[in-house]
C-alpha cells in the first residue's frame, strides 16, 4: 500500500474540484488561479463560524468539533473539516479518546454546504474522503457522515459505501499523477461550466473556436 510523504500531501478539499472538472482542480492547485463567483462567496460566508477553531457546541448527547485538521497518508490529502460530531460509543473496540473529553467517542464527519443537495456526488466523495482521514488517523471505522445544505437547512445522511471510498480513492490517485505531470487538461465546455467559478479564466468557448480555426487553418495549409 502507498503512503505519502508530508511534501507530497494534495490538498483535501481539491477532491470536490476534481471531481467536478479535471481542469478546474488543475487551475487551483497546479496554477493557483482562483476567481469567486456568487456561489463560492456564499460558500465561504457560510463557513464563516463553522471555521473558527475555538468553536465547540456541546449537548447531552454530543459534542460537534470545528475546524479539526485531517491527514491520509494512504490517500496523500490533508484538510480541515467543518465539524465533527462525537457521540458516545457502545463499542469496545470501535472508538476515540479525546484527551479533553472522558469517554469513548464514535466520530462523524459532518459538512456544511451553500444551496441543496446536488445531482452528482461532489460533495459526497469530499465527505467520505474526510472521514476516511478519521479512520486512519484513529484506526476506527466510520460508517456515515452528514452534509449539512444552507438552502434547506437541512442535514443529509450519506453513507460511506464502497462504491463512495473507491471513488475517493480514484479521484485523489488521478490528482496526484496530474500534479506529478504538472499538467492542466484541455478545457470541455459543458453544462456544468456555467457554474464554474473560473469560467472566464479557463474560457472553454473560446477554446473550442481556436480549436476550430486551427483545424481549418491545418487543413487549408494542406490542400
Ligand atoms: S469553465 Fe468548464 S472546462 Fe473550464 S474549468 Fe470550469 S468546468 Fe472546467
Amino acid at each position: 500500500m502507498i503512503e505519502y510523504n508530508d511534501e507530497d500531501l494534495l490538498m483535501l478539499s481539491g477532491i470536490q474540484h476534481i471531481s467536478f472538472c479535471e481542469r478546474q482542480w488543475a487551475l487551483i492547485h497546479i496554477e493557483q488561479q482562483w476567481a469567486e463567483n456568487q456561489l463560492t462567496v456564499e460558500g465561504n460566508w457560510m463557513h464563516r463560524n463553522v471555521d473558527s477553531p475555538q468553536y465547540i457546541s456541546r449537548d447531552k448527547e454530543s459534542i460537534i468539533l470545528r475546524s479539526v485538521t485531517l491527514v491520509s497518508r494512504q490517500l496523500g490529502l490533508y484538510g480541515i473539516s467543518d465539524a465533527i460530531e462525537m457521540t458516545p460509543s457502545l463499542s469496545n473496540q470501535n472508538y476515540m479518546i479525546h484527551p479533553r473529553y472522558p469517554g469513548k467517542w464514535l466520530l462523524t464527519p459532518i459538512e456544511y454546504k451553500r444551496g441543496k443537495p446536488k445531482k452528482d456526488p461532489i460533495d459526497e466523495v469530499q465527505l467520505c474522503a474526510q472521514g476516511m482521514c478519521l479512520e486512519e488517523m484513529y484506526r476506527i471505522s466510520i460508517d456515515k457522515g452528514f452534509l449539512y445544505y444552507g438552502e434547506t437547512r437541512h442535514r443529509e445522511k450519506i453513507n460511506f459505501t464502497n462504491e463512495l471510498r473507491n471513488f475517493v480513492k480514484e479521484q485523489s490517485t488521478r490528482m496526484h499523477l496530474l500534479y506529478k505531470q504538472g499538467k492542466t487538461p484541455s478545457p470541455d465546455y459543458k453544462a456544468r461550466c456555467k457554474s464554474c467559478s473560473l469560467l472566464d479564466i479557463c474560457m472553454p468557448k473560446m477554446f473550442a473556436k481556436t480549436t476550430k480555426v486551427n483545424t481549418y487553418l491545418s487543413e487549408l495549409y494542406q490542400l
